[in-house]
């Protein structure tokens, strides 16, 4: 169906007053929405759900500011679930704009929200390496890319674009990150930058970067809850080694917070399957958020709690659709839920 087609069917829906019945029918599901990062320059062009316009945060801020929705912090929300509309702001990975662009916005409302900090970038204050080199080349209009690593023996000679980037981003990451030492990687991504001609900075502002330890406690006074997203931003299945990744990350996050508050936690990527459940528990894990989309219906897995993505190409709509429950009650009828 063409967005145009959607948009019209849900604007019909909202003025029959569907919308209302729907929000009054699923007063007493919690509602999680999911933020991630903001845009510097066209990042949300790039990836319009990783990274969102300050202009359009800001607009959903004070959106919900005049909504009938009580903005409650997670734990509050699953605390009491006999209260009506309430609705848990959650943001992941913790990207710097969340405080160099949008930190008035949220100290402005002081709305709770639980953010989700992967702390192995935020420690070491370079690019995210992934994300920066998709960005070169969804940008680039170079017809070819070099790289070479020092000290590494293999290197990359390929023309562009290339049929499949997911892959050649892959390799790319994988030669960086041959390098042992960060400031090492940060620079050979920045010369291959150059090569490329695109810019990973604007106005001096690095872009991909996540928050460091004074930023954290800036946001910290406005309202901002910080909890765990694993280290190196990944949930492997081994025992061991998920437990190391909560550890890791709970140790570096207990700058901010006594350990023993950092319980509530988002699968990276989205990505779990049901043998994570009782590892989490294992690792004094209370909660957890995944990229199901839906409402949270109360008594539910909170080890399995559905949220709304918010995205710089969601219509406001869309959005109002998944808040109400209508999309909810749309995916159950047609039998599509996640
Ligand atoms: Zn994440």
């Amino acid at each position: 169906m063409s967005k145009k087609i959607k948009l019209t069917l849900l604007k019909l829906a909202e003025l029959c007053g569907i919308f209302a019945l729907c929000r009054y029918w699923y007063r007493h599901h919690l509602r999680v929405l999911c933020y991630h990062g903001f845009a510097y320059a066209d990042e949300h062009q790039f990836r319009p759900k990783l990274f969102m316009t300050p202009q359009t945060f800001a607009a959903r801020l004070q959106y919900l500011a005049n909504s009938p929705y009580q903005i409650v912090s997670l734990s509050e929300g699953l605390a009491h679930p006999d209260r009506p509309l309430q609705l848990a702001l959650t943001m992941d990975d913790g990207w710097s704009g969340t405080s160099e662009l949008v930190g008035d916005a949220l100290a402005k409302h002081k709305f709770p929200l639980m953010l989700y900090v992967t702390s192995y970038y935020a420690d070491k204050q370079i690019p995210v390496l992934n994300v920066a080199v998709s960005y070169l080349l969804w940008k680039t209009s170079a017809s070819a890319l070099h790289l070479q690593v020092p000290g590494v023996a293999d290197s990359i000679d390929v023309s562009l674009p290339s049929p499949n980037t997911a892959v050649l981003v892959k390799q790319i990451c994988q030669l960086i990150d041959q390098l042992p030492e960060a400031a090492a990687r940060a620079e050979v991504l920045y010369q291959l930058a150059d090569q490329l001609q695109v810019s990973l900075h604007q106005q001096g502002r690095p872009l991909f970067r996540l928050l460091d330890a004074d930023e954290l406690r800036g946001l910290q006074q406005a309202n901002v809850e910080l909890q765990l997203h694993t280290h190196r931003h990944c949930s492997p299945l081994d025992a061991e080694a998920l437990a190391t990744e909560i550890s890791q990350n709970r140790q570096w996050l207990a700058q901010f917070i006594p350990k023993e508050q950092l319980v509530h936690f988002c699968y990276p990527s989205g990505e779990y399957q049901q043998a994570h459940l009782p590892l989490l528990q294992q690792n004094g894990v209370l909660t957890a958020t995944t990229t199901h989309i839906g409402l949270h219906k109360q008594g539910s897995d909170v080890l399995q709690i559905r949220r709304i993505l918010d995205g710089e190409d969601v219509h406001w709509l869309e959005l109002e659709a998944e808040l109400s429950g209508f999309s909810n009650l749309v995916r159950q009828v047609l039998g599509v839920a996640n």
